[in-house]
């Protein structure tokens, strides 16, 4: 049993000793102690649900025995910075990981961080072309750091600080967006954005295939060939954020964006890379990573044995246990059951996105779509005491997000909802 601080004790040196711009979910926050797979356990030794962990990167299962092996023993055996010596860990991890994308995908740069991911991969876009402008979408989260924040395109996420050289194109959101479910029109904005905001030459275009901190917006169907083709016809590279998206959460494939039919110039990756692990990458081809020979590049833990470590574990379990395949079965049973609950409330506006990355959008009315935003945190809350964690998202913080370890269970699936239907109908 946990006989460590409590609840109130941990609340009351955060408020002293951490930074006043920290949140937490929940009116009473959750002292979580350990984790088991689909489950986190609080200080009571209460058991929950956890709906909500791929999004804080755990993609096996919390402490999966396979990962924890693997890191315990490398941690026995070193732990060091490997960017001047040579270890067979992570160049058997960069091997594999390569592997597991398509075409010229082959090199890889590793990180600490999504963050730091996405402003490599900005940076080699912006050293490859010579050119500075960088298209994201609206609604976007790529990161916090002076050149990911600006990629970034939610204001709750965006300090007041320079941001230069982005500019944001009209969200390909089926749901909210003014052109409904046809991602050709959307994609016509990033060639305006071309023609009428820059010199006519890019240096790249990022996106997730489905956007996760945005609250689960699955891009339209054919807006991502369009808007490839007019950044490459602009001398740009398309780079592929598949920070939340990636590591067979979507269960079709193993990266999202897969599901287009397009192959970026660069993908990014981290958060289930490591299962809980800090780690990331970015993987490009041989030509365009050659930029970084240019000057010296130097990331003192990006790819430390370590981490490589854990990584390689990772894909090992998700190749012997099938996650992806579990990811579809599972994530498809769940999005049947919950747009059911769709059709017998009103409150639930649209259920979307794929495998276990799932959207649930709560609004006060169909037709005007208003955020159901006070109803979406009694019912996470009402969830929680009833030992389901759900995380939720979109920039009116009306979206549950649904994206739990991939070895979810569809019993767990079915627990979920069935715990989410019973709140619902009490409110
Ligand atoms: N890209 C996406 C799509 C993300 O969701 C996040 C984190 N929410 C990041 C990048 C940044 O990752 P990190 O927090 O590891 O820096």
């Amino acid at each position: 049993p946990y006989t460590g601080p409590r609840a109130a004790e941990i609340l009351q040196k955060r408020g002293e000793f951490l930074s006043p711009s920290m949140f937490y979910f929940y009116q009473k926050p959750l002292n979580v102690v350990d984790g088991k797979m689909q489950y986190l356990f609080d200080e009571d030794g209460r058991r929950y649900l956890d709906a909500f962990g791929g999004i804080a990167t755990v993609c096996c299962g919390h402490c999966h025995p396979d990962v924890v092996e693997a890191i315990v023993n490398q941690t026995k055996r070193l732990q060091h910075s490997t960017v001047l010596y040579l270890n067979n860990v992570i160049a058997d991890f960069a091997e594999a990981l390569a592997s597991k994308l398509p075409g010229d995908l082959k090199v890889v740069f590793f990180t600490n961080s999504g963050t730091e991911a996405n402003e490599l991969a900005m940076m080699i876009a912006r050293l490859y072309t010579g050119c500075h402008d960088i298209i994201s979408l609206r609604n976007a989260y790529h990161g916090n750091a002076a050149g990911t924040m600006g990629a970034t395109a939610q204001c709750n996420w965006k300090f007041n600080v320079p941001q230069v050289g982005i500019h944001h194109a009209l969200n390909p959101d089926e749901y909210r967006g003014v052109f409904g479910s046809d991602g050709e029109k959307y994609a016509k904005d990033v060639q305006e954005i071309i023609e009428f905001g820059t010199c006519g030459r890019v240096a790249g275009f990022i996106a997730e295939a489905i956007q996760g901190v945005g609250g689960i917006i699955e891009l339209a169907p054919g807006y991502l060939p369009a808007a490839y083709s007019s950044i490459r016809k602009a001398g740009g590279l398309c780079i592929a954020d598949e920070v939340q998206a990636g590591f067979a959460r979507t269960g079709s494939h193993f990266w999202g964006f897969e599901a287009h039919g397009v192959v970026p110039d660069i993908v990014t990756i981290a958060k289930g890379i490591g299962n809980g692990i800090p780690i990331g990458a970015v993987v490009t081809t041989p030509e365009i990573a050659q930029v970084l020979t240019r000057r010296s590049y130097f990331n003192t833990f990006g790819g430390n044995p370590v981490c490589t470590a854990g990584g390689l574990a990772v894909l090992k379990v998700i190749e012997k246990q099938e996650l992806q395949q579990n990811a579809f079965v599972v994530g498809s049973h769940l999005k049947e059951r919950l747009t059911a609950l769709k059709d017998k409330y009103e409150i639930i506006g649209d259920v979307r996105g794929r495998g276990l990355m799932l959207g649930v959008e709560l609004v006060t009315d169909r037709r005007s779509k208003t955020p159901a935003k006070v109803e979406t945190l009694h019912i996470m809350d009402q969830m929680k005491d009833m030992g389901v964690l759900i995380g939720k998202g979109g920039f009116y913080g009306n979206v549950f997000r649904v994206t739990p370890p991939l070895c979810f269970t569809k019993e767990d699936a079915d627990f979920l909802v069935d715990v989410m239907d019973y709140t619902v109908s009490k409110m």
